[in-house]
């Protein structure tokens, strides 16, 4: 094999390129050396191969570390991470296709890059994901909850059983290419007979043509609807969670297989309870009697109102723990708790009374504060969290 040549040159870039300057760098490069731009261009496709494999190295911190120190040689005794075997395009395609995400993927395609001219006929298609929120409130979330959404999406054509064939028409392979999805032509260059291929203009590569398009899909096999997908929902999501369904993303053209429906989960905020992870925390209120001679109060939960006691003599900042009125968590393992965090109200206005009775009680010995006592908030909130 040549002497290899060196990773950062094949990209382009400097040695201190950053994660994005080297995808951006590989993305040029992938899309130049295309095989679908290139067909048969054997030079193309070991400068695609070289691109990806420089890329694989540099993207991975560990890897790129290791090239950095000691170069080809740093590489070869690896002991795994799928460096040094041979790349094929498919490799590469499931490997990096994210990269070409969107430039060469169009809707209900070819699944990314099932487009390579060399597989395309025997690739299954698949169709897009599509991505829905749904938003849910602190009661849903705790117990779990079957949402029904309409989503609008393309659907196999009912016409044609999503075949793209008007009825009973069928498909006839495609006469140009006799089914092989490109057409080879052998030309005379300076360098001797060369012998390009490309995908069939006939038949779009695909091997096979429509004898008769259905006129409901223009044979697309696929028309744009909607449909109401059930989802069932676990108990304990939280914001920004993305749930798979699988199947229920886009139809793919002509009988391939459907995309994913991605649900993302949005979290509507519960007027009173605020959460924290799988506990909840309720901020209670109350007068410097009920502090000083205890009383009873109501406290929100999901599941409704409950009475606790409030001990005399709290004090502010102390945190009560409802163990278990929390939320499940989403792996089913536990369930938080719901604590309250008590504040004394202090009056800011009082009448002429009021401040009379504030003035003799300042002066009784009970209401002197305890130094030992540990009254801070943050003191608390330590403890809570230690
Ligand atoms: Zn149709
Ligand atoms: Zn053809």
């Amino acid at each position: 094999m040549a002497e290899k040549r060196d990773f950062y040159e094949i990209l382009g870039v400097s040695r201190n390129a950053t994660k994005e300057e080297l995808k951006k760098a590989y993305r040029q490069m992938a899309i130049k050396y295309h095989p679908d731009k290139n067909p048969g261009d054997k030079e193309a496709e070991e400068k695609f191969k070289e691109a990806a494999e420089a890329y694989e190295v540099l993207s991975d911190d560990n890897k790129r570390a290791r090239y950095d120190q000691f170069g080809h040689a740093g590489m070869s005794n690896s002991g795994g991470g799928g460096f040094g075997h041979d790349w094929t395009i498919d490799d590469i395609f499931s490997q990096f296709g994210d990269i070409f995400g969107g430039h060469f993927g169009s809707f209900g395609g070819f699944g990314g890059f099932g487009g390579s001219s060399r597989g395309r006929s025997h690739r299954t298609t698949r169709g897009t994901d599509l991505r829905v929120k749904v938003k849910l409130n602190l009661k849903e979330i705790a117990n779990g909850v079957e949402k029904k959404i309409k989503v609008n999406k393309y659907v196999p054509c009912q016409s044609c059983h999503g075949t793209g064939a008007a009825n009973g028409s069928g498909y006839s392979t495609c006469s140009t290419c006799r089914g092989t999805g490109y057409v080879t032509r052998v030309a005379n260059t300076i360098l001797g007979q060369m012998q390009t291929s490309s995908p069939c203009p006939t038949c779009n590569g695909e091997g096979k043509i429509i004898t008769n398009k259905c006129t409901a899909c223009n044979g697309e096999g696929v028309i744009r609807d909607s449909e109401v997908i059930t989802i069932k929902i676990p108990a304990g999501v939280a914001e920004g969670m993305q749930l798979n369904v699988s199947g229920k993303g886009n139809a793919a053209r002509r009988g391939g297989v459907p995309g994913d429906l991605l649900v993302v989960i949005e979290e509507e905020k519960h007027p009173e309870l605020i959460r924290d992870g799988n506990d909840l925390i309720y901020n209670l209120s109350i007068s410097i009697p009920d502090a000083i001679l205890g009383a009873p109060v109501e406290i929100p939960t999901i599941e409704g109102k409950v009475k606790i006691k409030i001990e005399h003599g709290t004090q502010p900042g102390k945190i009560l723990r409802l163990r278990g009125k929390g939320l499940p968590d989403v792996n089913g393992y536990s369930r938080g708790d719901l604590l309250v965090a008590v504040n004394v109200y202090i009056p800011k206005t009082l009448s002429k009374d009021e401040k009379t009775l504030m003035e003799k009680l300042s002066a009784s010995p009970s209401f002197k504060p305890d130094p030992y006592e540990k009254t801070s908030f943050f003191e608390k909130m330590r403890g809570y969290f230690e």
